[in-house]
């Protein structure tokens, strides 16, 4: 019998490879260093690559890694949505604020 009084964590999850119900592991995927050689660079290969980073970003398993698991609680997920497409927004604002700055007046 599984116990359902239970406080469900934000990141619980059941993992169907190996069993697990608990606490979720977060794991990102890429670098810190190439996201910091990035942001160095320039301001969009850095936001492009803070982005991807995130949109990776998942809950796996924190016994055996898996990357899908079943996740008990939706609203992680559409918080992370929120700030990709917030992320976006200030990337096109961005562009469109260089293109205004650097188009050749005639
Ligand atoms: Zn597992």
């Amino acid at each position: 019998m599984m116990e359902e009084n239970k406080i469900k964590g934000k990141n619980w999850i059941k993992c169907p490879n190996c069993g697990y119900e608990g606490e979720g592991k977060k794991y990102t995927r890429g670098s810190l260093l190439i996201e910091i050689v990035l942001w160095l660079l320039g301001i969009i290969p850095g936001l492009i690559y803070s982005l991807w980073r995130l949109s990776n970003q998942y809950i796996g398993c924190p016994k055996c890694e898996y990357r899908y698991v079943v996740k008990q609680s939706s609203d992680v997920k559409n918080r992370k949505w929120l700030l990709i497409i917030a992320g976006l927004f200030i990337l096109i604002v961005i562009i469109a604020t260089l293109e205004f700055l650097f188009t050749p007046l005639f």
